[in-house]
C-alpha cells in the first residue's frame, strides 16, 4: 500500500514514510491509494488486540506482521484494563462506545499509545537515526495522550503546546505534571486554533527543517493529520459492530449508524474508512458542539472558519479548522488539483465552497447536527436521571445530536470519547449542583453524588508536582524548535 498527497498524488510515500514525516511537504495530507477490503466476518470473530494488527496491517504494509501482532497486543491489553473497544448499552438500540478506559482517560490514547512503536519502527524500516522532533498543538486531550505515549521513548523529543485558558483544570495538570526526560509542555497565549496554526507554520518552514537538518534532528507530527493517528481508531468500529452481533442486536449485514462527537475530524474520518473497508455503516453523524462550523459545512457545502469562536465545556472540540476534512475532500473528489484550490482558498480568504456533486456525496455518508450548551448540560442529566448513563461534555454533545438523526430499526452507537471525570465540574453543574472551584473537590463530589469511581490516574493528579509552568506567544512556537541540539 503507497501514500500520496491529498494536494499533489504525485508525491508517493510507503506507510513509514508517511508516519514518520507526518504532514506531505507542500501541506498535503497522506491518505491510502485504495480502501483494502476485508472479511468482516471473520475480523468480527477476533479479540480487540487481534482486530487490531488485522486490520492496521492492511495499511501498513511495509511493517511485518509479527511487529504489528505484538504492539497491537502489548498496547490494547493491561493499558486499557480489559475494556478496550467497550460497548455500553444506554437505552433502547442506542449505545454508547466507551473510548476512554486507556490510560488518560480519553480516546486519543487508541492512536498515541501505539503510535511511538509506529514511529520508531518506522525509522527502523528506513534505516533512519536521527533524533525525532514531535511538536504537538493540543486543545486538551491529544497533548496529555501524547506526552504519555511518547515520554522516555529513545530518539524522540516530545514538545506540547495548548492555548492558555482553553482546557479543563484536569487537563492543564495531565500535562504539567507529565514525567520523563524527553518532554516538554508550554502554554501558548490565544485559541486552539493560534496553536495549531503555530505549530503549522513550523512544520511549513524550511529554513528551520534546515537547521534542524544540521544537528540531525526532523520534525514530526503526533497531531490527528499524521496517518498513523488515524489507522487505529479505525479498528473500534469494527469492534463496536462486533459485539453487537455477538449479543444477538443485529444479523451480519444490517446497517449501524455512529454518532461522533467531532472537531478535527479525526474520529468520524476512521468511521469512513471502516464503512469503505467493507464494516455496514450507515450514517456517520458528525455532532459539533456551538464551534458548528461542521454542521454548516455538511449542510450548505460552504466551510467558513471565519467566524465567532466559543469557549464550551467541551474544549476538545473547540476547533474552527477541521484538519481531517481534507482527507474526506479528496476521497470524494479524487482530485488532488481540485482540494489544493480549496486549502488555498481557506488559507488566503477563510473559508471554500464545495461542488454541489461533492457535497451530495459527503451526504450519502454522513448526516450532522450541532449542541448548545444548555442542551450538553440538559443532556449529561438526562442520560443519568433516565438512564442512569454518566457521560462527559464531549458525549453528551454526541448524545444529543444522535436522538435527532437516531433511524427507527438501526442501531446508533455514541462515540463516548472522555471519562466524565475528566470534567468534573462541568458534569456536576449539569447535575444540577454547584460545582466547587477546585476540580479535584469536584472529582469527589461527583463520585458521592453518583456512585461511580475517579479513575485512578485523574485522581492520583493533586499529588504530583507540576514540572511546566511557561507561557509563550503563538509567535515563539519557532524559537522552541530552535532550542533543540543534536
Ligand atoms: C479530540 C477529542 C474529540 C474530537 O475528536 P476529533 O478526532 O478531533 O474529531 C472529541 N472528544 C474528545 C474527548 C476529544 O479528546
Amino acid at each position: 500500500m503507497q501514500f500520496f498527497s491529498t494536494r499533489d498524488q504525485n508525491r508517493k510515500v510507503t506507510s513509514s514514510e508517511a508516519i514518520a514525516q507526518g504532514l506531505s511537504n507542500e501541506g498535503g495530507l497522506f491518505v491510502p491509494e485504495s480502501f483494502p477490503q476485508v472479511d468482516v466476518k471473520a475480523l468480527c470473530e477476533l479479540d480487540y488486540p487481534a482486530m487490531a494488527a488485522a486490520v492496521i496491517k492492511e495499511y501498513l504494509t511495509d511493517y511485518s506482521q509479527d511487529f504489528l501482532t505484538e504492539a497491537a497486543h502489548k498496547t490494547y491489553g493491561e493499558a486499557f484494563g480489559g475494556k478496550a473497544g467497550y460497548l455500553a448499552p444506554v437505552e433502547g438500540d442506542t449505545y454508547a462506545l466507551e473510548l476512554w478506559h486507556g490510560p488518560t482517560c480519553a480516546f486519543k490514547d487508541y492512536a498515541l499509545q501505539l503510535m511511538p512503536k509506529l514511529l520508531v519502527e518506522a525509522k527502523k524500516n528506513l534505516g533512519r537515526t536521527e533524533k525525532t522532533l514531535i511538536l504537538v498543538a493540543t486543545s486538551g486531550d491529544t497533548g496529555k495522550a501524547a506526552l504519555d505515549g511518547y515520554h522516555d521513548i529513545p530518539g524522540v523529543e516530545i514538545a506540547v503546546f495548548y492555548p492558555t485558558g482553553g482546557t479543563s483544570e484536569i487537563q492543564r495538570l495531565q500535562m504539567a505534571t507529565q514525567e520523563g526526560a524527553n518532554v516538554a509542555v508550554y502554554a501558548v497565549r490565544g485559541n486552539f486554533d493560534d496553536a495549531q496554526t503555530g505549530v503549522k507554520k513550523v512544520f511549513g518552514d524550511t529554513a528551520i527543517a534546515a537547521e534542524l537538518a544540521k544537528r540531525n534532528i526532523r520534525l514530526s507530527s503526533a497531531n490527528s493529520i499524521n496517518w498513523g493517528r488515524l489507522v487505529p481508531q479505525i479498528v473500534y468500529y469494527f469492534a463496536a459492530y462486533a459485539q453487537l452481533l455477538k449479543a444477538g442486536r443485529i444479523t451480519f449485514g444490517d446497517e449501524v449508524d455512529f454518532c461522533v462527537p467531532t472537531g478535527n475530524f479525526g474520529d468520524i474520518l476512521a468511521g469512513y474508512y471502516a464503512k469503505r473497508m467493507g464494516l455496514p455503516v450507515g450514517k456517520l453523524v458528525c455532532a459539533s458542539n456551538e464551534n458548528n462550523v461542521l454542521t454548516d459545512f455538511l449542510t450548505t457545502g460552504t466551510y467558513t472558519a471565519k467566524r465567532e469562536f466559543f469557549k464550551t465545556t467541551s474544549p476538545s472540540m473547540d476547533i474552527l479548522v477541521s484538519s481531517n476534512l481534507e482527507r474526506l475532500l479528496y476521497h470524494v473528489t479524487g482530485s488532488d488539483a481540485e482540494v489544493a484550490g480549496l486549502m488555498k482558498s481557506l488559507a488566503e480568504t477563510g473559508s471554500y465552497t464545495v461542488r454541489p456533486e461533492t457535497l451530495a456525496a459527503i451526504q450519502e455518508n454522513f448526516s450532522c447536527g450541532w449542541s448548545s450548551e444548555e442542551e450538553v448540560a440538559g443532556e449529561i442529566r438526562v442520560r443519568y436521571e433516565k438512564d442512569n448513563y454518566l457521560c462527559d461534555t464531549h458525549t453528551a454533545v454526541a448524545f444529543h445530536v444522535a436522538a435527532q438523526k437516531k433511524r427507527e430499526g438501526v442501531p446508533m452507537v455514541v462515540l463516548s470519547t472522555a471519562s466524565p471525570f475528566k470534567f468534573p465540574r462541568s458534569v456536576l453543574e449539569a447535575l444540577g449542583r454547584t460545582a466547587p472551584e477546585n476540580d479535584f473537590e469536584a472529582m469527589q463530589q461527583l463520585e458521592a453524588a453518583t456512585a461511580h469511581t475517579a479513575p485512578a490516574s485523574l485522581a492520583a493528579l493533586r499529588q504530583k508536582p507540576e514540572r511546566f509552568n511557561t507561557v509563550i506567544d503563538p509567535a515563539q512556537i519557532a524559537e522552541v524548535a530552535l532550542g533543540y541540539q543534536e
